[in-house]
């Protein structure tokens, strides 16, 4: 649940983040409305209201429900663009804020259910938008907020002007609006913590990709260098509590500007994917990693690896990239690949990474489209 509530609040448009919030507002203005109307008409509420004032608190909320209605009714047919819909979403944070800004005070900020519902609307606009029209709309009602303590500081109003001083003074009435309080204070205090565990499995999701993109060559989609480092160092301390050793090759595409000088720049990305797709195929999955190290140049890194055991590996990827033909059908061409790689026991991931670059030079130096590897014992305990 919490899953695909992130998923979808990270994959929704502008301007179906500004509906969803207008869909979630617009039921609460209406009860609140509702709400009101009922307590003015109330004979046992009634005399505990400044009912003018209430009457006409009813008229900013009619309104805000409408601007949100007509914002929802613009960005309608704009529901499925990327596009940022700025200063509609400023409007609708700016409507929902400062309408549950003026409730809130209406009936006491500090003491009285609607300060946590004001918390819950801050929570959704973090939620749905970007920082930017939250922040502006918090700041505008924090100013609200000191505006009310500024006013009632000086005498200008009283707190809670929305309530009359008889609600605290009778029992009966004091008492049934305490427990109309604490309902209300529980159960918002439920909703928010339920939009705080939907703010953070969107962290964690956001997190997650984060970690996927920092790790993946955008290329080929195979691990990237980052990955590779990370990978080997995890994969020498392995070694040295197992004593089986790993491998760690090399591979450089051959003559790969002349793939680029003869068939375009476009092509040769064409010819990397396919290759990257090659050397993921052609390992055991999940223990063996294969990485694109930049440019023309991939690694493999297999784990629990003897020499002859590697050399298999190796020979079967050589012997599939010379089936493989890339270009245009009509006229196509193959590619070849110079391996060089290191056995590596005892050794630190700086002298596996050394040895299979001598072993990949080796390589090119002897020809090319060539395997050479070497078992390396080094001195670490
Ligand atoms: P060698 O056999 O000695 O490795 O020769 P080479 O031509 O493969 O090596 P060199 O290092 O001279 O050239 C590597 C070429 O790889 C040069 C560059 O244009 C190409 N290259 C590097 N990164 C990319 C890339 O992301 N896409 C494409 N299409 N080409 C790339
Ligand atoms: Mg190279
Ligand atoms: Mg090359």
């Amino acid at each position: 649940m919490r899953a695909r509530m992130a998923h979808l609040l990270s994959s929704a448009t502008p301007a179906r983040r500004i509906l969803l919030a207008v869909a979630v507002s617009l039921p609460f203005f209406l009860l609140v409305l509702f709400i009101h109307e009922q307590a003015l008409s109330h004979p046992a509420v009634s005399p505990y209201l400044d009912t003018a004032l209430v009457r006409a608190m009813q008229w900013p909320m009619l309104g805000a429900s409408l601007i949100n209605l007509g914002v929802a009714a613009w960005v309608w047919p704009r529901r499925d663009d990327a596009a940022p819909l700025a200063c509609a979403t400023l409007l609708v944070c700016l409507t929902i804020g400062g309408t549950y800004t003026l409730i809130t005070i209406l009936s006491g900020p500090y003491t009285s259910p609607p300060s946590l519902v004001l918390g819950g609307v801050l929570l959704v606009g973090l939620l749905l938008f970007d920082r930017r029209p939250v922040a502006i709309t918090f700041a505008v009602c924090m100013a609200m907020l000191l505006a009310h303590d500024a006013g009632v500081l000086a005498g200008w109003w009283a707190y809670a002007p929305g309530l009359r001083p008889a609600l605290f003074q009778d029992p009966a009435a004091s008492e049934a609006w305490r427990g109309w309080r604490t309902f209300v204070f529980v159960s918002g205090f439920a909703v928010l913590l339920g939009l705080a565990m939907v703010l953070f499995a969107r962290l964690d999701a956001l997190h997650g990709q984060l970690d996927t993109l920092s790790h993946t060559d955008a290329l080929t989609g195979l691990a990237n260098r980052r990955r590779l480092m990370e990978a080997l160092e995890a994969e020498v301390a392995r070694q040295r509590r197992t004593g089986r050793p790993f491998c760690l090759v090399m591979i450089d595409a051959d003559h790969f500007k002349r793939v680029n000088d003869t068939w375009g720049h476009l092509q040769g990305d064409m010819v990397l994917r396919g290759l990257g797709r090659l050397l993921l195929a052609g390992v055991r999955s999940p223990t063996d990693l294969a990485a694109r190290l930049g440019g023309e140049e991939f690694a493999l890194l297999l784990p629990d690896t003897r020499l002859d055991e590697a050399e298999v590996v190796c020979q079967r990827m050589r012997e599939a990239l010379a089936r493989e033909r890339f270009g245009d059908p009509l006229a196509p061409f193959t590619i070849t690949v110079s391996m060089g790689g290191a056995v590596c026991s005892s050794t630190t991931s700086h002298q596996a990474l050394r040895e299979a670059d001598q072993q990949l030079y080796l390589a090119k130096a002897t020809g090319r489209n060539r395997i050479c590897l070497r078992t390396i014992l080094g001195a670490v305990a």
